[in-house]
């Protein structure tokens, strides 16, 4: 096995979005997704080429490149002309890393706050989940306790991630962000849409599990329902967010407060975006 991982970045942040809005975190952004989600801010039916007008080539760091408006914002993370933007790092110099991006050095403060450690991508089960296990023994994690992964819930996990959880982990909580990707994404349900890789999930020790849903209009709420339903026939039933679809402060909040009323309607809970809030969406925030 080749313990090391592509790193896009990794950064000391306030969670921005779903169940642990303003929670202390250091971020993991891994390189790779299966999907390119190039409905994002279009009109029905169309794709956006927002990144490919963007040349990387260009640019020398990560914090240069432009934030796109359309199509997934998280573009750097698997487009490969962006791979010179990223970092081939080994587990073990990564787990360091990733410690002292903590304010104290250990994940849990002396006030005894914990520090939340975020696995996000591009799609971070996608090719990472061997070194992730390795990861998480590493001795700099022995006092972790909270950790979360931000999927599009597409992967399933295999047998040397699940042992690590459910034989070694010293993790009281693994949270499963589950972003699932309807129509307005431009990816095809069946691809997007497995509700048996959720249901495994739901079998990790100490896992928890939410759905967070990213809204355009109206129009998404039917799909919403149907996914949910999906995923209940498969036995998993969790709070659901609805996040306005926006890269930006003036498009999300062109959208909020009607995304806001209609999750209400539905009993589903409303996720800001903090990060944009505060930062407007820059890297490494
Ligand atoms: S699943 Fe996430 S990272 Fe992958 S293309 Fe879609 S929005 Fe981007």
């Amino acid at each position: 096995m080749n313990d090391a991982m592509r790193v896009v970045e990794m950064f000391y942040s306030v969670q921005g979005e779903g169940q642990y809005v303003g929670m202390p975190s250091v971020f993991l952004r891994l390189s790779g997704c299966n999907f390119r989600c190039q409905g994002y801010g279009m009109p029905v039916g169309q794709l956006s080429n927002a990144y490919r007008e963007i040349d990387p080539r260009q640019y020398q760091s990560l914090t240069e490149l432009p934030v796109v408006k359309t199509g997934c914002d998280s573009y750097p993370s698997w487009d490969p002309r962006c791979q010179h933007l990223t970092q081939k790092v080994p587990v073990d110099e990564l787990a360091n890393a990733l410690l002292a991006l903590t304010p104290e050095r250990n994940w849990r403060t002396t006030t005894q706050q914990a520090i939340h450690l975020v696995i996000t991508g591009g799609e971070p089960l996608l090719g990472w989940q061997d070194q992730i296990a390795v990861l998480l023994a590493q001795p700099s994690m022995c006092s972790l306790r909270y950790l979360s992964f931000e999927t599009n819930g597409t992967q399933i996990l295999n047998l040397g991630l699940q042992d690590h959880f459910n034989k070694q982990s010293q993790l009281d909580e693994v949270l499963f962000t589950v972003s699932p990707k309807l129509p307005n994404s431009g990816e095809a349900w069946g691809e997007a849409i497995r509700p048996e890789v959720l249901a495994q999930y739901a079998r990790v020790k100490n896992a928890s599990m939410v759905l967070k849903f990213v809204v355009q209009s109206e129009r998404c709420f039917d799909d919403i329902c149907k996914a949910v339903d999906a995923y209940q026939e498969a036995g998993v039933i969790c709070r659901v967010y609805c996040m306005p679809a926006g890269a930006d402060e003036i498009s999300i909040n062109k959208i909020a407060a009607t995304i806001a009323t209609l999750a209400l309607r539905h009993g589903f809970a409303y996720s800001p975006r903090l990060h944009v809030d505060l930062w407007n969406n820059a890297w490494a925030t």
